[in-house]
Order: C-alpha cells, then structure tokens, then sequence
C-alpha cells in the first residue's frame, strides 16, 4: 500500500451518472489484484472516499463510480491532467480456485466494477459468465470498453468475439424494467449458470446479497435435503461459498479507525482490512441491515 498523487489520463460519463476515471499508477496496476480497492482524497470531504479497482494494466488504474454525493460529485468534476491523492491497493483479493474452470459473476448495478477487473485477469484461463442487473437499458456496462491488453484477448476483442456470447465468455443481462435482456433481477436468471460454476462471485447491494439468501432457502425448500438431490445441494453450496464485495461506509479504510467493522461467524471483522471480498455465508447478515 502507497499513497502518492497520480494524474487523471481520462475521465468520461460512460453511462448517466456513472463516470470511469483511469490514472496513472504503474506502482497499483503491477501489484493491485481483483477485489481490492484505493481510497480518493476526495477535496474537502472529511474521510477518503473508497472505490474498487475497476481495471488495472499498463501503468494504468481505472475506477468506475456513480455520483451519489459529495465526494463523488467533485471527483466527476476532475479534468485529464488534475492529480488524484490515491491510497493502495487495499483489502484483499477474490480468490479464485486453481482448479476452478468456469467462473459465474453477478454484478448489480454498480457493482459491476470490481468484476471486471476479475474478468481482465482471469479470461485467458477460465470460462466465465457473467450477469449484469440494472435498472434501465442505459445503466447496463458497455461491454464495448472491455478492452485487454493480454494478446490473447486482444485478438479476440478485435476479432469481435466480444461481447455477448462466444465460447470463453457469456455475457447475461438483466434489467428491472425490462429495457434490454431479461426482465427482473440479476438473481433471477443465475440458476442454470449456476450448475455449471465451479465458483461464485458478487458485487452489488446488500439487497442483492439477501436475495441470493433467499435462492439458496427456494432450493432447500423445494428438495428436501436426500442423497438423489445431491445436485441441488452442491448449488447451495456454491452460493454460500459466493465470495462478494462488501461496500459499507468506511472510515480509515487501513484498519486503525475500526469504523466499517462488521459481525461475522467468526467474529468481528474490519471491512477495510479483513474484506471487502467476504463469503456469504460468513456474514450475519441481520447485524449489516440494522
Ligand atoms: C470497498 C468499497 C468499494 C467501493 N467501490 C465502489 C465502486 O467501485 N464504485 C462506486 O460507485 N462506489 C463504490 N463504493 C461506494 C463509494 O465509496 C461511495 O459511494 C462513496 O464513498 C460516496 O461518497 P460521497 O461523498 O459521494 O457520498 P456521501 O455524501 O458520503 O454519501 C451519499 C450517499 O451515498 C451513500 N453511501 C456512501 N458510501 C456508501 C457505501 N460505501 N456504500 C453504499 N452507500 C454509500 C450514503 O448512504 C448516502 O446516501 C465502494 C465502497 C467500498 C467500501
């Protein structure tokens, strides 16, 4: 972890409200891994503000972020050239299985930003699905702006492989007023990728955490727990596995201020240093919601 100034190389509105900033930070793009995240001195707002790491590759570092205050307001105000103060990579990392080959990432809303930096650095190795939910057609991720820097992947982003469906990356999306691919929720539509998955990962509201809560009670409910529905019970297992990204208000977010601590099964955990990536089933959720 460094803090250090690093300048702005573009800052574009890629969706309303939703800006991408990328930076110069060859120190956080060679070390930083998927799941971490930076602090932004964000101006006159009190506390750092943290982002996840979006993409990271080539000296560069991007963040993706949605205007919702203060601090984000200034930072989408930032022009190419300004310096950032950044602090990172924080936290710590997805963690994906050697021997896992097919990857299912579920993002909501804006929590697809940590999972495409997941998405960078593990597609020339596994194949993956990923699901995105918004709320509207123009709230969906451009998937135009995946670029790799990888040969491999470069080829086949220029190639037109990407996006929607090819043989390494299928790509699902999901919209609440039914504007483009499926109406509903992200969760509604992760059942079949889910027998396929050998590993889970999410990003999104808590809502979509206590959703996916709610799927794996549906599936015990629905077969009762016997030897011949093994099959539904590796799924549950699977979700309960999911590792996700936590995004509570953080204080410090190095671990002194002890402000984003939450309560897990195995005891309490600083959010900042402990996290953000956290398996589902390791939260007690009731304590996040009160
Ligand atoms: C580990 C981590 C990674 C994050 N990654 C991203 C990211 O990649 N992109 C992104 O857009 N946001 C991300 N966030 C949330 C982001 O930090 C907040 O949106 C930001 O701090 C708001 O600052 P503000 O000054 O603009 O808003 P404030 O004035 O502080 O708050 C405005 C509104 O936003 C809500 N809010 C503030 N912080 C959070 C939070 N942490 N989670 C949920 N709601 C919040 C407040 O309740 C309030 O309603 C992340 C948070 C964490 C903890």
């Amino acid at each position: 972890m460094k803090q250090s100034l690093c300048t702005i190389i573009n800052n574009i509105e890629i969706m309303p409200g939703v800006h991408l900033i990328s930076f110069e930070s060859p120190y956080i793009a060679a070390i930083a891994q998927p799941g971490q995240f930076i602090t932004i001195d964000c101006n006159d707002v009190l506390l750092r503000r943290p982002f996840s790491i979006h993409k990271a590759n080539s000296g560069q570092v991007s963040i993706l972020f949605q205007t919702v205050g203060k601090g984000t307001a200034w930072l989408s105000k930032q022009k190419n050239g300004n310096k950032l103060n950044i602090l990172g990579p924080l936290g710590r990392a997805f963690n994906v299985n050697t021997k896992s080959k097919h990857l299912l990432l579920i993002g909501g809303g804006i929590g697809i930003a940590p999972l495409i930096f997941l998405i960078q650095r593990t597609l020339s190795e596994h194949l993956i699905t990923l699901v995105h939910g918004a709320n509207t057609a123009s709230l969906l991720y451009p998937l135009s702006s995946l670029k790799f820097h990888n040969s491999k992947e470069k080829q086949r982003y220029e190639n037109n492989s990407y996006p929607l469906i090819d043989s390494k990356f299928h790509y699902i999306s999901v919209t609440n007023d039914g504007s483009s691919g499926y109406k509903g929720v992200a969760t509604d539509v992760i059942t079949d990728s889910l027998n396929w998955a050998d590993q889970v990962f999410a990003c999104g509201p808590t809502g979509m955490y206590i959703t996916m809560l709610k799927l794996i009670e549906n599936i015990q409910f629905s077969n009762p727990n016997t030897e011949s529905n093994k099959y539904h019970q590796d799924n549950i297992e699977k979700l309960y596995k999911c590792q996700l990204s936590l995004e509570v208000r953080m204080g410090c977010g190095i671990g002194t201020c002890y402000g984003c601590s939450i309560n897990t099964k195995n005891g309490m955990k600083k959010v900042c240093l402990d996290g953000p990536i956290f398996e589902l089933d390791q939260i007690l959720w009731d304590e996040i919601l009160i």
